[in-house]
């Protein structure tokens, strides 16, 4: 049964789009504290959000933004706004589908399940910024081209895409590879971050790992790219 969080904040209107959608098989679950809602979605990771742009406290185009950086759950806008500039700058942060409201259940039930079609198989997926990984089996989507990465490697670079803007520590990186910070050996940590730096360059990946002196490290965009 696949999973849809609604974020709407007027009740009657939240009301009858869980009663569609139950009807229609999803299992439903509403938004009705509208703080950090991108926190809250990524915390239940659905496999879809039906997100409003016009909400109390903050706007549907940033908590659009938020989960798209860090996720792939697909994001269907639905809103009364009907402007152009609009739908334009929900699809330029990432929205997946687009509707006005008020709109045809039918209509509304076709493109949900034509989002979910699209994103079939792509729930372990983490989004990079121009690439993705595959946290199950560490494959790494870019360029077109399909990586398997070394399980180590792998393990770093989902560390880095959990926490897309912090500075991650060594203790957090091993705590990822051994399950443990007890018996640190600074050398171990090292190899496998040169490995993992090797790898990413023969990539043409367009992000680095920079180190953060006396914190530990962070996923860098290169300068001079875009
Ligand atoms: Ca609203």
């Amino acid at each position: 049964m696949k999973h849809i969080v609604v974020v709407e904040d007027e009740e009657m209107m939240r009301e009858e789009l869980q009663g569609i959608l139950e009807k229609a098989g999803y299992l439903v679950s509403e938004i009705t504290e509208f703080t950090g809602v991108a926190e809250q979605l990524l915390k239940i990771s659905p496999d879809l959000v039906l997100l409003d742009l016009n909400l109390p406290n903050s706007s549907g185009f940033f908590i659009c933004q938020e989960v798209k950086r860090k996720s792939a759950i697909p994001v269907f806008v639905l809103t009364s706004r009907d402007q152009l500039c609009d739908e334009l700058a929900a699809l330029d942060l990432g929205a997946d589908e687009y509707l006005t409201k008020p709109c045809k259940k039918e209509r509304l039930l076709a493109r949900i399940l034509n989002v979910l079609k699209r994103f079939e198989g792509r729930s372990n997926l983490l989004e990079g910024g121009g690439f993705l990984l595959d946290r199950q089996t560490y494959t790494l989507y870019i360029h077109n081209r399909s990586v398997v990465l070394p399980q180590n490697q792998g393990k770093i670079l989902e560390v880095f895409l959990t926490e897309p803007d912090a500075v991650v520590s060594k203790e957090d990186l091993f705590t990822a590879l051994w399950g443990t910070t007890e018996f640190i050996d600074e050398n171990a940590l090292q190899v496998n971050l040169t490995r993992l730096k090797k790898t990413m360059a023969k990539l043409g990946m367009d992000w680095q790992i920079v180190s953060v002196r006396g914190i530990g490290y962070r996923l860098d965009k290169k300068s001079g790219e875009v």
